[in-house]
């Protein structure tokens, strides 16, 4: 037997039996009791949870260059301590090339269904005692705070230096904080009139327009005084002087405060007249059964107000059915308040609405998605390409070059947005920083909806969920997390109370 002997330490757990020297004696000596031929030791230093590294990589060139039968380690959970996906990649390799896992004692054949069942529950096992270590930090990251120490990442217009662990001033960005102030105290100006003269100057450091509610953020938050301030899933909240370099002042944050004050009420009198409009007016909704989009309709009063969402038109499908999806809104519209309140609740009550768990379905298909898009927007360059071509060749006019040059870039825009956007997601999940706390972060905002008047309250919702898919037992919102990636929501859409109704015109 030909063994590869794979040696790693935790540069966190760092426990006596598991030093790197430790274990290669011990795997040593079991290689030669058994009389296997050891062909390389590996080693990584790491905190586990990552393929990405030299050992494991080289285990696998081994196992694929078919020169090693088995691999051995002190315990599984130094090979798996991976998630899901990466997991069962390793499993893959080893297994396509008949290697086994061997532990001082034991040997795992993945070939054999019951073996690779108890190697799934070890794997289970390590990714269980991942999860503590995730909470160890949490509870770090408190300390860290209580102590003074800022940690994660950089508000706009500030950087993290590694080597002093202290946030500086980026200043590609740090002139973005003045210029909102002072557009917002000096000139008087509106949120929606303040993103609109950002976006003449650029857009936000992750390529997205800025709107309302990203000029809010900056507005709201304590952070450009140099206040770090953390709500903790548990419900506390800690808050640090001193951690940023103040791109305002504390007075400064105060006026904003207070003139936000007095505007809310200023415009709770002009709003009065605007009430007829749902909230959901400015999402982009489309239909989850026919992909057209859909509208929301007020089929009510002057004083009464009753909205359905349907389609414009009734429009015949290839297949020559209608879809004639027509849903009144007072079916979910407290729902998606509710929603709201829930998620910031706690994670726990969260994950009724969001997927919050990974799993590898949803990272293979993403993965799937991923290499369709490359390919799609290769295709596309290469009709951009050939379009050249013939025009060159004389084919048609420069017009129709540049006609059809508008459509194929309008087509790659979309498909790279889509692109990119699975892409920061697959990233976010294989790092594990997707996570409740970056949803938190998002929808604090709409914390206290019900204080907003009825016009900030349909721009908050159009802000902070752009698009939408519309079923006829559910509404899934889907936001735009400042990562670059989208979240969906779903929210429930109870029963017809009109059903009998429609059943009775059939
Ligand atoms: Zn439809």
């Amino acid at each position: 037997m030909r063994v590869a002997l794979y040696i790693r330490v935790s540069t966190k757990l760092q426990e006596e039996r598991f030093s790197l020297s430790a274990q290669e004696k011990e795997l040593l000596e079991y290689a030669i009791s058994k009389n296997w031929t050891v062909v390389e030791i590996l080693k990584d230093v790491d905190s586990g949870g990552k393929l990405e590294k030299k050992g494991l990589n080289e285990l696998m060139d081994l196992a694929e260059e078919g020169s090693i039968d088995v691999v051995l380690c002190i315990d599984q959970d130094r090979l798996s301590r991976l998630n899901t996906v990466e997991w069962e990649f390793l499993k893959d390799v080893l297994r396509d090339n008949n290697v086994k896992i061997a532990e001082p004692g034991s040997m795992v054949d993945l070939k054999n269904e019951d073996q690779e069942f108890i190697s799934d529950i070890k794997n289970l096992i390590a990714k269980l005692e991942k999860r503590k270590i995730v909470r160890r930090m949490m509870r770090g990251k408190r300390q860290k705070l209580r102590e003074g120490q800022g940690w994660g990442k950089a508000p706009l217009g500030y950087k993290f230096n590694k080597t002093t662990k202290k946030y500086e001033l980026d200043e590609n960005w740090s002139w973005v904080i003045p210029f909102i102030d002072d557009l917002y105290l000096t000139k008087n100006l509106g949120m929606i009139v303040i993103a609109h003269e950002l976006n003449k100057i650029s857009k936000t450091p992750s390529g997205r327009f800025w709107n309302e509610t990203l000029v809010q953020r900056r507005l709201l938050s304590k952070a450009f005084h140099g206040v770090m301030e953390k709500t903790f899933s548990n419900g506390e909240t800690i808050s640090i002087d001193g951690i940023y370099p103040p791109l305002r002042t504390e007075e400064t944050w105060k006026q904003i405060q207070m003139e936000r004050e007095k505007r809310k009420t200023r415009f709770k009198v002009d709003a009065r007249q605007n009430e007829n409009i749902h909230f959901l007016r400015q999402t982009f909704i489309t239909c989850g059964h026919c992909s057209r989009k859909l509208h929301v309709a007020n089929h009510g009063t002057k004083t009464h107000s009753n909205y359905y969402i349907k389609h414009g038109r009734k429009l015949k499908l290839k297949d020559r059915s209608v879809c004639d999806i027509s849903i009144n809104t007072i079916r979910f519209d407290d729902k998606l308040t509710l929603a709201i309140k829930d998620i910031l609740k706690s994670e726990e009550i969260a994950k009724r609405y969001i997927n919050l768990e990974s799993n590898d379905q949803e990272i293979n298909l993403l993965k799937r998605s991923i290499k369709a898009g490359e390919k799609s927007l290769k295709q596309l360059q290469e009709k951009r390409d050939k379009l050249l071509d013939l025009f060159l060749d004389g084919e048609f006019p420069k017009n129709t070059l540049n006609e059809k040059n508008a459509i194929l870039e309008k087509e790659r825009l979309n498909q790279e947005k889509i692109y990119l956007q699975q892409k920061a997601k697959l990233d976010a999940l294989e790092k594990n920083s997707w996570n409740y706390d970056l949803i938190y972060e998002y929808l604090e905002i709409a914390e206290n909806l019900d204080e907003l008047t009825h016009l900030e309250k349909v721009q908050l919702i159009g802000n902070l969920f752009p698009t939408a898919t519309c079923y006829k037992d559910r509404l899934v919102l889907v936001a735009e997390l400042e990562q670059g990636f989208p979240v969906e929501f779903e929210i429930p859409i109870e029963p017809d109370p009109f059903a009998w109704h429609h059943t009775k015109n059939k």
